[in-house]
């Protein structure tokens, strides 16, 4: 038995726990997904993946040049009538047989999501994967019930959806889109984003696994010039982007007079308020989950933290206690907290927002760790003596880093939530419910969550106001975007 001596010395230390890599099976190239099958790209390259924990390549991925879009613009027109024309019952069925191959697979897409986007094998094994599946079932499970999502009304599918998603939840996003778009009837052509296109293509493997009829859903890999044609597609029905503020203007403007119906799903500054009558220690959990996890790199991040001034000393010193806490590195190691960021892009956008909250006044905490010596990283930050005017307050940051503003009266609080040009979430700590309620209603965001914070659900509706977008994604709402109601014309008791 050990002395009190010997008790002391011990060093409690995390030992390694990586994720074996061993039976992930990629090819060292992957095509175009057109009309069912992997093509070689007519007018596009190919360009290798990049690890940005390693800065390894993790795959070569081929992107579409403008004539790939037209192809698979055209499949998917020419799948649709055929698609639409199955029963809701057998739609169901493909999008039922996807959802549970996702899960057959789902510890090699977890693997592949943080190898390919560096976030936390914790988050894509937990969050990520079995969310994607769980938005298949749960849209697998409407597409028979079509018209009882809009009270009883005809509805039609909308025809070809271009659906254009970011890097942050690469596999979770493609998952959001393309479910409630084809239990609706529609066919799609989706493109991910530039740097982490890898799982959005062994879904496509899934998908010819599935056996989806081919063009029902095409993927094309590219950048912002493939996402830009996508959009300028005469063909196209239906437009449905998640991704920054500016593309999403830039995408609307692409679009006005064209009649063609948009869902945007943009930034966030998003408020997370915590009252001096919150359970602190829960409270902290809450905030360190609402901005570190994913490294920040979420729309919906909680990267306002507005305290009551009686209690924000013991808040921040408990925060900061946590965050020297978290650990960083190694994106596969099941003991990481915070990964890698997910391009050497975003590592220096996130750089130089700090330096100006530090040029501004604020003051900077980072948490000491060692970063390793490759790859793209940024430790846990947190600024105080924050003012609302301040950049760190205003413009999205997408990174690990949290800045706290202070509040006297629960007025102040949701005045100083609501003035930003978002209004896509927050977050309220109290143990009062009556006041939870009363500030949930007052605020501007689509999403508000009470203590707790980042939780999703397929069933519930995702979406934002001001600059964080329209149109929702998620559950019942979820399909509206993606169905034609006849205003008048009622269905029979059975559904489509
Ligand atoms: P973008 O908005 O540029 O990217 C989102 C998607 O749109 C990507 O697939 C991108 O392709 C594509 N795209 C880029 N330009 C165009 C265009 N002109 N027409 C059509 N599609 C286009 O986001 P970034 O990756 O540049 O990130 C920048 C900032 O955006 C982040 O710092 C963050 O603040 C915010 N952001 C917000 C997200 C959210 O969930 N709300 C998600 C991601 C970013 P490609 O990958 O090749 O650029």
């Amino acid at each position: 038995m050990a002395t009190q001596e010997q008790r002391t010395s011990i060093s409690w230390d995390y030992a390694p726990a990586p994720e074996s890599r061993e039976h992930v099976r990629l090819r060292d190239s992957y095509g175009l997904f057109i009309d069912g099958s992997f093509q070689d790209p007519v007018d596009g390259t190919r360009v290798a993946s990049v690890n940005p924990a390693t800065e390894e390549p993790v795959a070569e991925v081929a992107f579409a040049g403008p004539e790939d879009v037209r192809r698979a613009v055209q499949a998917a027109r020419a799948a649709q009538p055929g698609w639409a024309a199955l029963t809701g019952l057998d739609r169901g069925k493909y999008l039922f047989r996807v959802a549970r191959l996702i899960q057959e697979r789902a510890r090699e897409l977890a693997i592949v999501e943080s190898m390919d986007g560096g976030k936390p094998i914790r988050e894509s094994r937990d969050v990520d994967v079995p969310l994607a599946a769980a938005h298949f079932f749960h849209y697998a499970g409407w597409a028979d019930k079509l018209s009882f999502a809009v009270g009883g009304r005809r509805v039609e599918p909308l025809g070809v959806a271009a659906q254009i998603v970011p890097w942050n939840f690469p596999l979770l996003m493609a998952a959001w889109k393309l479910a409630p778009a084809l239990a609706a009837g529609n066919t799609a052509v989706l493109k991910p984003a530039e740097t982490t296109p890898v799982t959005a293509l062994l879904l496509a493997e899934i998908l010819q696994e599935a056996e989806l009829p081919p063009g029902v859903v095409s993927i094309l890999p590219g950048d912002g010039a493939t996402g830009a044609a996508l959009v300028r597609e005469p063909d196209i029905d239906k437009v449905a982007f998640t991704g920054s503020t500016g593309v999403g203007k830039d995408i609307q403007a692409a679009l006005a007079g064209r009649g063609i119906p948009l869902t945007l799903e943009l930034g966030g500054k998003s408020a997370n308020i915590v009252f001096e009558d919150a359970a602190i220690d829960q409270a902290v959990e809450g905030i360190v989950n609402g901005i570190f996890f994913n490294q920040g790199h979420v729309c919906c991040a909680g990267s306002r933290l507005l305290v009551q001034e009686s209690v924000a000393e013991t808040v921040v010193s408990k925060l900061w206690g946590r965050m020297e806490r978290l650990r960083l590195g190694d994106p596969l190691d099941k003991n990481t907290d915070v990964g890698a960021i997910n391009s050497r892009e975003q590592l220096h956008r996130i750089e130089a927002l700090v330096a100006s909250g530090e040029e501004e006044g604020a003051v900077r905490r980072t948490v000491a760790c060692s970063l390793p010596d490759r790859g793209f990283w940024f430790a846990p930050t947190l600024f105080t003596d924050v003012a609302p005017a301040h950049r760190i307050a205003a413009e999205e940051i997408f990174g690990p880093v949290v800045s706290v503003l202070t509040f006297r009266t629960q007025a102040e609080a949701i005045e100083k939530a609501n003035s930003t040009p978002y209004g896509l979430a927050a977050g309220i700590w109290t143990d009062k419910g009556s006041k939870a309620f009363e500030v949930a209603a007052a605020l501007q965001a689509g999403v508000v969550w009470q203590n707790t914070y980042n939780k999703f659900d397929p069933s519930a509706a995702f979406g934002g106001y001001k600059e964080s977008g329209f149109g929702r994604e998620g559950g019942m709402s979820g399909l509206r975007p993606y169905l034609h109601v006849n205003p008048r014309a009622a269905t029979a008791r059975s559904a489509p």
